[in-house]
């Protein structure tokens, strides 16, 4: 629970400038678990982190829901974008190699990762929660 903090959003806006806030602060190479359900915020954040990081094409970054795995070369190394909504089984999630990627010492962004079967060492797990009031409480918490 060390380094807890704590980010309260009410805008797609804010939501992507507190990724790039959090992304500003990685040692890179980073890992990160994203919790939060439909419609929280998860992939407006990993924009953040990408903007962060120095991608060029925002446009890029869109829900690997369908693809599994995205792949941006950012400006400070790849990032993988990866969705396990669709990948709870834990064979499925090495038949796309996310143990090979998570060992890859790449930058790692996963959304439902409490799907997640593959231990992972050192990560920093965000999660997001939709207020009554429609604004975005994102949390975050060093773990591993
Ligand atoms: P997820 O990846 O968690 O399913 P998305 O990031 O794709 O969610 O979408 C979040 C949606 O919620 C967007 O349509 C966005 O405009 C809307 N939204 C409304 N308020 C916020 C907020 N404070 N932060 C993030 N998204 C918000
Ligand atoms: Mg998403």
């Amino acid at each position: 629970m060390a380094n807890k903090r704590t980010y309260i959003t009410r805008s797609e806006e804010e939501t992507f400038q507190a990724g790039e806030k959090i992304a500003s602060q990685w040692a890179t190479p980073m890992t990160v678990l994203l919790r939060g359900d439909l419609g929280a915020g998860k992939t407006v954040l990993t924009r953040g982190f990408c903007s962060a990081l120095g991608l060029q094409d925002l446009s890029l970054v869109h829900s690997p829901t369908f693809s599994l795995v995205n792949q941006y070369e950012t400006a400070s190394g790849t990032l993988y974008h990866i969705d396990l909504y669709r990948l709870d089984q834990s064979k499925e999630q090495y038949s796309i190699g996310l143990d090979e990627i998570l060992g890859e010492g790449s930058n790692v962004v996963i959304e439902w990762s409490e799907k997640l079967r593959i231990p992972v060492k050192d990560f920093l797990l965000i999660t997001i929660r939709v207020l009554p009031d429609d604004s975005r409480e994102i949390s975050l918490e060093a773990g591993g």
